[in-house]
């Protein structure tokens, strides 16, 4: 069975998308069959894979608006062994129209139905923003994954992400758990990153995934390229935190399986 996972957080700059593609190549790379689905009109996801947002002819907008299905609209990432629902500006017009259709915070979720037996992991990269667009993401997904920078104001974003999430755990989707809250271009050398690690840990315990990712430039440096880092520098400190991520996940998996 496939395992939804938004990757979220409404704060902006975070690692939401480097979380995503790199996420996305390094399950591939453990031969997890994986979709990587770009709900941000950035498309920094979709660029970041390799393709050409703007040589597309049908977007992740048109599912959302019911015009395509996923199967015909998804593309092979060129660098990486995923795939990967594509976006770009397009996308942001999708709020504005979605606002007059039915049903319109579940819209992707049953786009996803149809192809679902086809992936063990499907990554939802959502836009800095509790907008619409991240609602059908958060109505999609099995569980949320939050990147998040050891700052001063972070523990308070994640209280409003956490009250989010109970929002629509209440109203749109009762089985959306925290799936891990992962701490992203983390500097040991830092005292006040070193503090909040140690108050997110307190906070959340088990849900802070041990897997750290380090400030590394080869992670900055891989989008231009337009490959994922594991491609662009396999020994990088970055590339490793990113396949170590994808063993911590595939473990706490094989964990929950053998509990149930
Ligand atoms: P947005 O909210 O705009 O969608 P985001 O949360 O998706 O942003 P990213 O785009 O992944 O965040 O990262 C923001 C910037 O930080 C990018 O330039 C990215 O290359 C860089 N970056 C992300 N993670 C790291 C890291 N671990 N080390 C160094 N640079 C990083
Ligand atoms: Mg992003």
């Amino acid at each position: 069975m496939s395992r939804t996972l938004a990757i979220t957080n409404q704060k902006g700059g975070v690692g939401k998308t480097t979380t995503s593609v790199n996420l996305a190549a390094s399950l591939g790379a453990a031969k997890r069959r994986v979709l990587l689905i770009d709900l941000d009109p950035q498309a920094n996801a979709t660029m970041g894979s390799g393709i050409d947002k703007r040589a597309l002819a049908a977007t992740v907008y048109q599912v959302l608006i019911g015009s395509h299905d996923v199967a015909s609209v998804r593309l092979r990432a060129p660098s990486g062994q995923y795939d990967v629902l594509p976006a770009n500006r397009e996308l942001a017009g999708a709020e504005v129209e979605m606002v007059e259709l039915e049903r319109r915070e579940v819209r992707l979720k049953e786009a996803l139905e149809s192809v679902a037996g086809e992936y063990d992991f499907i990554l939802i990269d959502c836009p800095p923003a509790l907008n619409l667009l991240t609602l059908n993401g958060l109505t999609a997904a099995d569980a949320v994954m939050i990147p998040m920078q050891c700052e001063y104001y972070a523990l308070e974003g994640l209280s409003d992400l956490v009250s989010t999430v109970k929002k629509v755990r209440a109203h749109l989707n009762p089985r959306l758990e925290i799936e891990g809250l992962l701490r992203t271009m983390y500097d040991p050398r830092n005292t006040l990153a070193q503090q909040v690690s140690a108050q997110l840990v307190q906070h959340f315990g088990d849900k802070v995934y041990r897997t750290v990712i380090p400030r590394n430039i080869r992670l900055a440096e891989a989008p231009s390229h337009g490959v994922p880092v594991l491609e662009y520098d396999k020994a990088s400190k970055g590339a490793q935190a990113y396949l170590a991520l994808a063993g911590e996940m595939l473990n706490r998996t094989a964990q929950a399986e053998q509990v149930s």
